[in-house]
């Protein structure tokens, strides 16, 4: 276990960010994580904070509690049955690095979810999503520790109140849990998950035929259009996607698209998502900055850290941005990033 006072986080936020908490443990076991769980009991902190990679965070200043981030590592085939094949991963292991684990291991059905930054432990949360695929499709049951008891939990998928890049984990039961481990339920047939317009495109544009599409290939394609397209938070602090995109009525809809008939959409049921990403476009924020905070030059959904910015700084921008939004279309913008 490792446990320090006033320690920085800035190699445990993806913005770079320069913030201090009171004090840091990281725990490489259950039993080291229960033994602070009832430390805790007796001597209570004002704040609590469970981190993975810090790459959907947005600390606005110093944290005055306890940071705590876990260190359980490993990826355990637990059973197999028929075609699925079921893998516990440690909460603590980098996503990516299951992802490469489970295609060289001929596992399949996380390969689109390739170079998503972030821990094991948050994906379960996040229930992350990209490229026509969502970690709820893959995750089989959520194991985890309840903070207020120190009891050891087993949580089915269904039970775990997935919807679009959220869970209990984040809603009714924020701050209850700490999840240990995850186990996915992979394939050991191969079937390409091409129903992304945007990954089929790439697939064809690089001559190869779906039929002879190896997961391996879906990944390294997958890591290519990504790098494209976002900024390496080791080269330039950010979060990803800052903005939720949002889900307006049918009559809102129709009154933005009466001057914008142009404008990307989806069906939502009842409702209309639109790309955050295209509202911001729009009002020109795309590529401008404001101070040391700006919006990536191609990605409008994108806020980086251009160089010694704060958390302050980032909210202002986002804040800019959403009151323009919101001039222009009349909608405010949910920030898909959790301010800390
Ligand atoms: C460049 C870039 C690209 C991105 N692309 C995508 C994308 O394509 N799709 C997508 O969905 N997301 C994307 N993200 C967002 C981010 O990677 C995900 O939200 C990721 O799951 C966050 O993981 P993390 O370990 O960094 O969690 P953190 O940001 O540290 O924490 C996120 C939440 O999870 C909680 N948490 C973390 N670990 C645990 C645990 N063990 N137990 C209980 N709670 C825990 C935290 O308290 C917090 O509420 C991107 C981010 C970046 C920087």
């Amino acid at each position: 276990m490792w446990d320090t006072n006033d320690y920085s986080l800035r190699r445990h936020n993806t913005f770079g960010l320069d913030v201090r908490c009171m004090r840091f443990a990281e725990y490489g076991s259950v039993e080291e994580l229960r033994g602070l769980l009832a430390e805790l009991r007796e001597c209570p902190v004002r704040r609590l904070l469970h981190i993975g990679g810090g790459s959907n965070l947005l600390f606005r200043a110093d944290f005055d509690g306890l940071v705590l981030h876990s260190g359980i590592l490993d990826f355990d085939i637990v059973r197999t049955d028929g075609d699925a094949v079921y893998v516990r991963a440690g909460a603590g292991e980098r996503w990516d690095d299951f992802v490469a684990w489970t295609v060289a291991m001929d596992l399949y059905g996380a390969e689109n979810l390739s170079l998503i930054p972030g821990e094991v432990g948050a994906s379960a949360v996040q229930n992350i999503g990209a490229y026509g695929a969502e970690a709820k499709d893959i995750i089989d049951s959520v194991e985890a520790i309840d903070v207020a008891t120190g009891e050891v939990v087993h949580i089915p998928v269904a039970e775990c109140g997935y919807g679009y890049r959220t869970s209990r984990f984040k809603t009714k039961d924020a701050g209850r849990y700490i999840i240990l481990s995850v186990t996915y339920r992979l394939a050991q047939r191969f079937t390409p998950n091409l129903t992304y317009g945007g990954l089929r495109r790439e697939v064809e544009a690089r001559g190869i035929d779906p039929v002879d599409l190896t997961a391996a290939d879906v990944r390294r394609i997958v890591i290519e259009v990504r790098r494209q397209k976002l900024p390496d938070p080791e080269v330039k602090g950010n979060a990803g996607s800052f903005f939720v995109n949002p889900i307006v009525s049918r009559d809102r809809f129709v009154d933005i698209w009466q001057h914008h008939p142009e404008m990307p959409s989806y069906d939502a049921g009842q409702e209309v998502k639109i790309p955050a990403g295209w509202l911001v476009e729009q009002c020109g924020w795309r590529g401008r900055r404001l101070g040391p905070a700006g919006v990536y030059d191609r990605q409008a959904l994108v806020l980086v850290n251009e160089g010694g910015a704060t958390g302050a700084d980032i909210v202002a921008l986002s804040r800019a941005i959403q009151t323009d939004v919101c001039r222009q279309f009349g909608v405010w913008l949910q920030p898909e990033v959790m301010f800390v």
